[in-house]
């Protein structure tokens, strides 16, 4: 999912998210929403489909304020349904929040007992019925003290004590205090972006999985975004990223920093740079199109073959295709073409409308690839169905052979912090060998790049990475999980 928040007087909110959104769109093309706050009260509006065409000039005029938060989702748990589009709201007494998450739970379950009017498939939900939650149970106890105080106060006066056993009606509870006590009750992955009326809070986990970053428009406003260049598209310098474990609360008087949670054992997702995030942007300080180019050379020196043209499965794999080029020699060059209006990937229901699926979203370019000894660069096989269907049409348009070489370690374990993989048996590495994946591809080599040539080419500096989908080292276990 991609989620973005924006607090900026001088600039209309709705606006400025529908930008970042769109920048965040390969994130989830599922749904698509923003909730906006007028200074008073909060507007929520959301949709199935994607961004721009969910949204117009007409839905945003409808969306006034200087406040606001997005989210685009991809669903991992939950239902691909219009109730688990986001931002989620609830509210406590006469507190209305709204919230926005990337990510995912491993103790949703957990979390989910005793809150039977939250969504248990949802983690976002139940996060958000906890928070509601533990607001009312803040205005208790706030009112609570006051009472005692009172009784205190009336003691010291010398009073008759009218009023001492009078308890206090419990008022609103206060939504950081709320989000203190619950965010280090989660487990897993997540960087929310939350809001009241007036607030706009970012809270990334102690692991720090996906990434969030805090932005500075021109006009002085914050941003907070999942990637970078969700913040170049509406003109905010990056300040730096939300530190594992840390809240920050921005309002009229700047942002405030709260450590809620000491941060754990670093563990960024590494397939952010394989495959998940935009080329143009930066993560942990890294810039993702480099790193991309850096695991092709390294793929290069790693597995050489002799051929004729170097070429990427495109778009994710077109970085490190240069650098496969660059470093091996080989001409570079396009043998597919992707359709660029493909939205989310056709589910046809028998073999013969999947393979008119892909070539909705690929064709090949007959005259680069007739003949020709192809090294084919792809960033990752997680279920190989459209890579198979791939290869076939490379075959069909004349190619002489194909040496397949993968950018990332194999898949070969579940992805329990926000990529949808959750079922094992469909990922191919978990039940083939490379050679048997090879001839299931039709591929005439398959080579796949170490992980530590991957995760040098990420980064020299060792450690940090989440990589739990190629090793089964998880960093935060999972509650049922047999490794
Ligand atoms: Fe990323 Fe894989 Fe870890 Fe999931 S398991 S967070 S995809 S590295």
């Amino acid at each position: 999912c991609g989620v973005f928040g924006v607090r900026d007087p001088q600039q209309p909110a709705a606006h400025l998210t529908y930008l970042g959104l769109f920048a965040l769109q390969h994130r989830g093309q599922e749904s698509a929403g923003i909730a906006v706050s007028d200074g008073d009260k909060i507007m929520i509006d959301k949709d199935m489909g994607l961004v721009a065409t969910i949204f117009d000039e007409h839905r945003l005029q409808a969306l006034p304020g200087t406040l606001a938060i997005g989210h685009t989702r991809y669903a991992t748990t939950g239902a691909s349904a219009w109730r688990n589009a986001q931002p989620v709201a609830r509210h406590a007494g006469d507190v209305f929040f709204a919230l926005g998450h990337n990510g995912n739970l491993v103790n949703t379950i957990e979390l989910a007992v005793g809150h039977p009017d939250a969504d248990a498939d949802s983690d976002s939900d139940v996060v958000a019925a906890l928070v509601a939650d533990a607001l009312l149970a803040d205005a208790i106890a706030t009112a609570a003290g006051k009472t005692a105080a009172n009784k205190a106060a009336a003691g010291d006066i010398g009073s008759t004590g009218h009023d001492a056993g009078v308890a206090e009606k419990p008022g609103n509870g206060d939504l950081i205090a709320a989000l203190t006590s619950v965010l280090p009750r989660l487990q897993g992955a997540y960087s929310f972006v939350v809001m009241d009326e007036t607030r706009l809070i970012g809270a990334r986990d102690p692991n720090g999985f996906r990434p969030l970053f805090l932005g500075r428009c021109e006009t002085g406003g914050w941003v907070l975004a999942s990637e970078t260049p969700a913040l170049d598209v509406v003109s905010a310098k990056v300040v730096r990223e939300i530190d594992p474990g840390e809240m920050v609360v921005i309002d009229d008087d700047g942002v405030h920093s709260i450590q809620f949670a000491e941060p754990a054992r670093k563990a960024l997702c590494s397939f952010e740079f394989v495959y998940i995030a935009r080329p143009d942007g930066k993560l942990a300080g890294v810039g993702v199109h480099a790193a991309r180019r850096r695991m092709g050379r390294a793929l290069a020196r790693q597995s050489p073959v002799d051929a004729d043209m170097v070429m990427p499965i495109p778009d994710s794999s077109i970085p490190g295709a240069q650098g496969y080029a660059a470093e091996s020699g080989i001409e570079y060059g396009d043998g597919l073409i992707k359709n660029r209006y493909i939205g989310r990937t056709f589910i046809a229901p028998n073999q013969q409308l999947r393979e008119n699926a892909v070539r909705i979203k690929f064709n090949a370019i007959e005259d680069n690839v007739a003949g020709k000894k192809l090294v084919v660069v792809e960033d990752s096989i997680v279920r190989a169905t459209t890579l198979r269907s791939t290869m076939k049409l490379l075959r069909d348009a004349g190619a002489a052979e194909i040496h397949l070489r993968v950018l990332s370690a194999p898949y070969r374990w579940s992805c329990f912090y926000g990529l949808d993989t959750s079922d094992r048996s469909k990922l191919v590495a978990a039940t083939m060998s490379v050679e048997q994946i090879r001839e299931h591809l039709g591929a005439d080599s398959l080579a796949y790049l170490e992980l530590d040539e991957m995760l040098t080419a990420i980064s020299p500096e060792p450690g940090g990475f989440c990589t739990a989908c190629m090793t089964g080292d998880y960093p935060v276990p999972v509650p049922g999980l047999v490794v």
